[in-house]
């Protein structure tokens, strides 16, 4: 008998999880999505608040928006983005339609329930063996309908719930308070003096935006240095934010700044408000848990989580995590018990703090990602991606430090299994961390109280079985 595998959201990690449920024999997708399309975060739209039916605006995308990372590290292994475009850094429209051109070359959509909001999910135990009950309203019609799947599958995106940091007197600020969820575009903020509150993806790339119309920007953050690469002159770097005042802010390394609008770059929460207790998860210090391989609910392993991890190549780490959770599944493959998924999990938080890592970061990858990937490939046996992609990652990580401004006119080139050209250059292995120097680079001025930045690593491969690009 088929196995019904539900799986909550159309973005790119439910298509993903669609793609391989439907390649695998006995397997059954259906996929609920609240949107009328796919692409969940790639999906723009200038409303911010409610939509139609009265629930929050998912996506977080703004109208200027080009990707972070180029699209050569960005495509599902199995279906790269066309190499007809020479950009590398491309507009959020051209992910959408990738997306889209993905669902339709997999024929994902007859198994896409549009307009469907999933409001709960409940095991149900019997004979010791777990279903799962999905509650969804087909918001066209307002009607309820329940459906009783073998597994469940949770790709409901994790860019989409402000986390807005608690500032003290803030309620005597006089100014306007806004999350990056809410930023379409940069006009509303001409000649504004703007705190840009954090110096993550969003925070650099908006505060750039703002800088072209705004009088000042105040790029307001606790890195442990300040960012090295040069910046617009009307963009300053101040410590975090310590207190609001009736016209502006106080720092933390001592200074103040009277201020307009206060941009919340602080990024978002994990949130699950259709699961019901008795799955088993709870979310504590931006953590997920209880998740085996930050996948698998260890109470009910039938439950799986696509795409918790950040700071990573999305797309990419989707694509394993949906393998090794299907190959789970299918019963190609089993897992540990629970007693011992449940040690994995409490030992590697155990390493994560030793490494003295905040636990709240748990969930971020960054460098870990390639072992990630490796060690899902090795468990469920599937191909290991090719050198290249770690080499360009790294490589991305240099020029963007030191190149904030200009990195997103780069263009690379995937020439083999190890190399790539960045704009005519060939570059091999670790070598491409020497090929940025100068130009628009700034010095790297250290904050005095703050350790230094850590040194990129760069782990070691072994010869292994490669996807070919
Ligand atoms: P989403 O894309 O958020 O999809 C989740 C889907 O679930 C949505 O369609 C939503 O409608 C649906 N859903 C949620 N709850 C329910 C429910 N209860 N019932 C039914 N449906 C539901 N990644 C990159 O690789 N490169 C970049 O340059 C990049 N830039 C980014 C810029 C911004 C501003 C943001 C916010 C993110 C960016 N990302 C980037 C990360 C991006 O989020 C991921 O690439 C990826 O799109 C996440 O896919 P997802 O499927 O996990 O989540």
């Amino acid at each position: 008998m088929m196995k019904v595998v539900g799986v909550i959201g159309g973005g790119a990690a439910g298509l993903c999880a669609a793609r391989h449920i439907l390649a695998s024999p006995g397997l059954c997708p259906v996929v609920w999505e609240k949107a009328q399309q796919v692409g969940g975060t790639w999906v723009y739209t200038p409303q911010t608040g409610t939509d139609q039916h009265g629930l929050p605006i998912h996506s977080s995308m703004y109208e200027n928006l080009k990707t972070n990372l180029p699209k050569e590290l960005m495509g599902f292994p199995d279906y790269p983005f066309p190499t007809d475009e020479e950009d590398s850094f491309i507009h959020h429209t051209k992910v959408l339609k990738y997306l889209e051109r993905y669902a339709e070359h997999f024929n994902l959509k007859p198994h896409i329930k549009f307009g469907h909001n999933v409001e709960l999910v409940k095991p149900s135990v019997n004979d010791s063996k777990t279903s799962w009950e999905v509650t969804v309203v087909d918001l066209a019609t307002q009607t309820s309908i329940t459906t009783v799947c073998d597994a469940v599958i949770v790709c409901n995106g994790h860019y989409s719930v402000p986390r807005i940091p608690e500032v003290k007197d803030i309620e005597k600020y006089k100014g306007k308070q806004i999350h990056s969820h809410d930023y379409r575009e940069p006009s509303p903020y001409k000649d504004a003096r703007v705190v840009v509150l954090g110096a993550s993806a969003s925070g650099l790339d908006i505060s750039l935006e703002l800088a072209a119309v705004a009088k000042e920007v105040i790029l307001s953050h606790n890195l442990p240095i300040k960012i090295s690469s040069a910046l617009p002159p009307n963009v300053r770097q101040v410590r975090g934010v310590v207190a609001a005042k009736e016209d502006g802010f106080i720092f933390a390394d001592g200074s103040s700044a009277q201020a307009d609008v206060i941009m919340y770059c602080t990024g978002y929460d994990y949130t699950f408000p259709f699961l019901a207790q008795e799955c088993g998860i709870k979310v504590e210090n931006n953590i997920v848990q209880p998740l085996y391989k930050h996948i698998v609910n260890t109470t009910h392993p039938t439950m799986g989580f696509i795409g918790i991890p950040f700071q990573v190549c999305p797309f990419l780490l989707f694509d394993f995590q949906v393998q090794y959770f299907v190959k789970y599944l299918s019963g190609d493959m089993t897992l540990p018990s629970k007693k011992e998924m449940d040690h994995a999990v409490v030992t590697e938080m155990g390493e994560h703090s030793s490494k003295g890592i905040a636990l709240r970061h748990y969930h971020r990858l960054e460098q870990q990602q390639w072992l990630y990937n490796d060690d899902l490939a090795s468990l469920a046996g599937l191909p290991y991606l090719p050198p290249v992609v770690g080499h360009l990652h790294n490589a991305l990580r240099v020029i963007r430090k030191n190149h904030l401004m200009t990195y997103k006119t780069s263009c690379f080139k995937i020439t083999g299994p190890e190399s790539f050209e960045k704009s005519g250059s060939i570059l091999r292995g670790s070598t491409e961390r020497h090929c940025d120097s100068g130009v628009d680079s700034g010095v790297a001025e250290r904050h005095s109280d703050t350790p230094t930045f850590p040194e990129i690593t760069w782990h070691s491969r072994q010869t292994l079985p490669q996807i070919t690009f």
